[in-house]
């Protein structure tokens, strides 16, 4: 069995964006993936678009905010603001051909030790592969919540039955929601005691996006939304409580309330003592040398990197700690400090808008 020098696992825009800055570091990897390049886009609602806006930007010091690498655009290469998901999933596949990356699709990645050696053994259904370093990019995407008695939307939001519906969070993906089945005749109730609707706050990782916030305002006109500060304590067939009120249901809730890595292979390897993987400055694990996390999941005290444009200035972290174990360097990483695409002072992160 040979060993490769580097492995991820993932072929989303974290693990294609990783793959990409080691390319070009002359770091051989292998990138695995169960599906196809991009997959978790591939399963987005046909509707469903980015949020954050992509804008060819690049030339002049502010990188298209959804790129994975410093030299490329979705805006450029789609022609689009908002990519649909299959856009964006072929983008994917473009900076995959760009950099001539060795890419596995159809293989999943069914468990992962850690020999004596130190070496990291990974085992798929097409047998065992070793490697000395194992970049985590499972994202998050596919390893949902669950909560009984509540349905998911995958495919498309004109599969729903119009009438009236019941959303439970009322994040991004919950105000998305109801603003399409607004915009398809239906009406909505969106139960959050969170309530994100209610906050402006500057950093996305806390509150909703302003692409988001005009959905809010959709739906405040419309008359057909309606917004409930509080926890949904129980939920059967026929009703939805909380606190104050009973909503009768004519069809099943939706839920919108997010994801668990820790359902994926990602609680094995790392520990997760705050409900987010505890990571070494350089986003290593704490639980095992060489196994490292890119990606949304990312976090460092109150720095969340789970957008695009922030957790790709962590892929330059993990990928200079590589070298310098190694005992080598690439001036690709100062290249990418330039292009505003490496963040390790965090310091940064703590600060709101003035205005
Ligand atoms: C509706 C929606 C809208 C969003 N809009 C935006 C936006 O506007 N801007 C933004 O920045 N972010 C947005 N996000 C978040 C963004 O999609 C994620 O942060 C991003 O996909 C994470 O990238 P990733 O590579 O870590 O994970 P993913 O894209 O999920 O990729 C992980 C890959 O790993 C594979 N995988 C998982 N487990 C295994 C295994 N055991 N073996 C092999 N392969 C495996 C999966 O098949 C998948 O392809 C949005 C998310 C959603 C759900």
């Amino acid at each position: 069995m040979k060993t490769h020098p580097v492995i991820i696992v993932g072929a989303g825009p974290a693990g294609i964006g990783t793959a990409a800055l080691l390319s070009r570091c002359a770091i051989p990897s292998l990138v695995l993936e169960r599906g196809r390049i991009g997959e978790s886009f591939l399963q987005w609602p046909k509707e469903t678009r980015f949020i954050s806006p992509s804008f060819t930007g690049n030339f002049f010091g502010a990188v298209d905010l959804n790129a994975v690498t410093p030299g490329s655009s979705p805006a450029f290469r789609l022609q689009t603001e908002h990519p649909l998901g299959r856009q964006y999933a072929q983008y994917l596949s473009d900076v995959t051909d760009y950099y001539e990356l060795e890419i596995e699709e159809d293989i999943e990645v069914l468990d992962v030790e850690i020999e004596p050696s130190g070496k990291i053994l990974l085992s798929t259904y097409e047998g065992e592969l070793r490697t000395r370093v194992l970049i985590w990019a499972g994202g998050e995407f596919q390893f949902k919540k669950a909560i009984p008695g509540t349905i998911r939307v995958s495919e498309s939001y004109k599969t729903l039955p119009t009438g009236r519906h019941v959303v439970i969070g009322g994040a991004e993906s919950g105000i998305e929601t109801a603003y399409n089945l607004v915009k398809n005749g239906s009406s909505v109730s969106i139960i959050d005691p969170t309530e994100p609707w209610a906050h402006e706050v500057s950093d996305s990782s806390y509150g909703l996006s302003p692409y988001t916030f005009a959905r809010v305002r959709y739906l405040q006109k419309s008359g057909k939304a309606e917004f409930i500060s509080e926890f949904a304590e129980t939920i059967s067939e026929t009703e939805v409580r909380t606190r104050y009120r009973t909503i009768n249901l004519e069809h099943p809730p939706i839920d919108a309330t997010g994801f668990d890595i820790e359902n994926s292979l990602a609680s094995k390897l790392f520990d997760f003592p705050n409900g987010y993987p505890q990571l070494t400055d350089r986003d290593e694990s704490t639980k095992h040398k060489n196994v490292y996390l890119v990606g949304p999941n990312v976090q460092h005290e109150k720095a969340i990197f789970c957008f695009i444009y922030k957790f790709r200035q962590r892929f330059a972290v993990v990928v200079s700690e590589i070298l310098r174990r190694w005992g080598q360097q690439s001036p690709v990483i100062a290249d990418y400090a330039d292009k505003g695409f490496l963040l390790d002072d965090l310091s940064c992160c703590d600060g709101e808008c003035v205005c």
